[in-house]
């Protein structure tokens, strides 16, 4: 992270601090796994709930402009709710009690999410090169108005807020499993990028 990335992200790290100051209880105590867990849980909620709206509004212009590219980055995003889910359980199971069978408690649980959340973001990324690949190979003939163009744009920048307040949840807590979940929320914010240049504006001449 470089210096410029910190203060790209100061407005988002402020208003992060505020909002985990109003929602989660004891947000101060950090190193409380009860704590950390409702900091997971909250960046989990918000990223299903955001996700399932973005979902809607690229599905639903997907169908309409009968653009293959949308209708898979609507797809991808309604599966990233499962990564939103690992973390969700992943810090759940972690603030658990130590037991007989887990003498020194289950706070281990939270480097495992982190590593599921790695790996469900390599695979991301396996299927975002293969699909620029794919796109570049066969371009797409869909077409779009500018409105529908700027909404996608506007999928986009809420992607990206999202991705800024889960890096600011990840650096409150200092927790690897939130920083790479958005990691992934920026990922789709590329992924998201190629699908809109994939498609052609109505109204300009054609190229192809
Ligand atoms: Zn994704």
């Amino acid at each position: 992270m470089s210096p410029s990335d910190d203060k790209q992200r100061k407005p988002m790290t402020a208003f992060t601090r505020w909002a985990a100051a109003r929602l989660i209880k004891d947000h101060d105590q950090v190193d409380s796994l009860g704590v950390r867990s409702r900091y997971g849980a909250l960046e989990g909620w918000t990223s299903i709930v955001v996700n399932t709206l973005l979902f809607g509004v690229k599905i639903s212009v997907g169908l309409l402009i009968n653009s293959i590219a949308l209708i898979a980055d609507a797809v991808h995003t309604i599966a990233d709710t499962a990564t939103s889910i690992v973390v969700i359980v992943g810090f759940r199971v972690a603030r658990k009690p130590s037991d007989r069978e887990h003498p020194f408690g289950h706070g281990r649980m939270e480097s495992i999410a982190a590593l599921v959340v790695a790996l469900l973001l390599f695979e991301a990324s396996f299927e975002l090169l293969r699909s620029s690949v794919r796109s570049t190979l066969e371009p797409s003939s869909a077409t779009a108005s500018i409105g529908v163009i700027v909404l996608i744009i506007g999928t986009i920048a809420i992607k990206e807020l999202l991705a800024r307040f889960a890096y600011a949840l990840g650096d409150i807590i200092d927790s690897q499993a939130l920083r790479a979940d958005a990691l992934h929320h920026r990922s789709d914010v590329v992924a998201t990028a190629l699908a809109v240049v994939a498609l052609k504006v109505a109204g300009s001449a054609s190229i192809g």
